[in-house]
């Protein structure tokens, strides 16, 4: 049911798999990637909790099939 695909690691930062922080259920970036989208947060949301953060970066937050919230730091796709 789980594909694994640890080959194309190129020493990148990326993580393997995104775990639920519920069920546990694991998926790659391409299968959490059609999750429904739930929010995005963006810097001037971030920057009142965090004082330093990279302007490229956003989280983004999708739903589990469980119900949980998954967020992840994604690449901003503005520009
Ligand atoms: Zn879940």
């Amino acid at each position: 049911m789980l594909r694994r695909s640890e080959s194309n690691v190129e020493g990148s930062a990326a993580p393997v798999g995104i775990a639920c922080g519920r069920c546990r259920t694991v998926r790659s970036a391409c299968e959490w990637s059609a999750l429904p989208l739930r929010s995005e947060i963006g810097e001037a949301e971030v920057a009142s909790l965090v004082s330093r953060w990279p302007a490229d970066l956003v989280v983004v937050v999708r739903t589990c099939t469980c119900g949980a919230p998954i967020a992840r730091l994604a690449p901003r796709q503005a520009g």
